[in-house]
């Protein structure tokens, strides 16, 4: 299988709007791979994007990827779907404000996400009624397995209270990657579905140290019930024998550089720190 991570930042992207922080000022001036934009994901084997966020437009267009027919998304948070609409820009043909009949984009989520994303408004009413109307996209819900083509795809739940996220599991030929870049507390670590994986793709969780201000996280604080620390994070990976670890969603408050992170891998084994474009063959060794 054939990843590419379109975009390896989280919530907060790099460099943040007005932002003069050291992180922030080099990744103006130098781009990628110090710069980040939010997260999303590519499947090359069956051109199934996951998630949209606010750059997927611009993440498309520096990439060379041609064609999407499968999207999914994560969960519903901004950071994942703010760029949605780049599936109207994607498909739609100005002449009849309809879309193209073979550009139509597949949206594959588990039933109960779909369910929650139709309650999505816009002034047109559902954003995703209005999609389907307009033959932008078809609806796929499925429950726990779907096959795409060749790859099957398993989607665990993490209840979040009020909302649910998914880790998603992609099988091909004897080789397993999972997506999990937010909202991942508490892994489903006991699911077989996320074991032994060839790559995990994961968020790196929470850094203690060498926050801006010299700020430190109390012990009560929100985040901590939201978030793995990154030490937990490198264990958690360990635990579920990822034989290589990708790690994605790099906020701009870890308040670390590309050469940071760079450092910092070569202390851990098989652990890598992604960047926006960055692209990786899983095969049965996890290359
Ligand atoms: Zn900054
Ligand atoms: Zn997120």
């Amino acid at each position: 299988m054939d990843f590419s991570i379109l975009g390896s930042g989280g919530c907060a992207v790099i460099p943040k709007p007005l932002c003069r922080c050291r992180i922030c000022t080099e990744a103006r001036q130098k781009g990628v791979p110090f710069e980040r934009g939010g997260p999303a994901a590519f499947v090359h084997d069956e051109n199934i994007l996951i998630d949209t966020p606010a750059e997927i437009s611009r993440q498309l267009n520096r990439s060379d990827i041609r064609d999407i027919t499968h999207l999914m998304l994560t969960h519903l948070d901004p950071d994942h779907i703010e760029g949605f609409r780049v599936v109207e820009q994607m498909t739609i043909d100005f002449r009849t404000w309809q879309a193209f009949p073979e550009k139509t984009v597949r949206l594959v989520l588990p039933r109960q996400l779909l369910e929650s994303f139709r309650k999505v408004s816009t002034a047109y009413g559902s954003l995703v009624s209005f999609y389907e109307k307009s033959g932008f996209l078809c609806c796929e819900p499925f429950d726990r397995k779907t096959m795409i083509g060749d790859v099957q795809v398993t989607a665990l739940p993490v209840d979040r209270g009020d909302q649910v996220a998914y880790i998603y599991v992609f099988e091909k030929n004897g080789c397993k990657a999972v997506y999990a870049p937010c909202d991942i507390k508490p892994f489903p670590e006991q699911d077989p579905a996320v074991q032994n994986p060839d790559v995990l793709f994961i968020q790196p969780g929470l850094f203690e140290t060498g926050l801006r201000h010299g700020y430190v996280y109390p012990d009560d604080h929100i985040s901590r019930t939201t978030l793995y620390t990154f030490e937990q994070t490198v264990a958690l990976s360990r635990r579920i024998q990822a034989k290589q670890v990708v790690f994605i969603h790099l906020e701009e408050y870890w308040h670390r550089s590309f050469t940071d992170y760079r450092a910092l891998e070569a202390n851990l084994d098989n652990m890598v720190f992604a960047w926006d474009g960055m692209t990786l063959t899983i095969n049965k060794r996890g290359k």
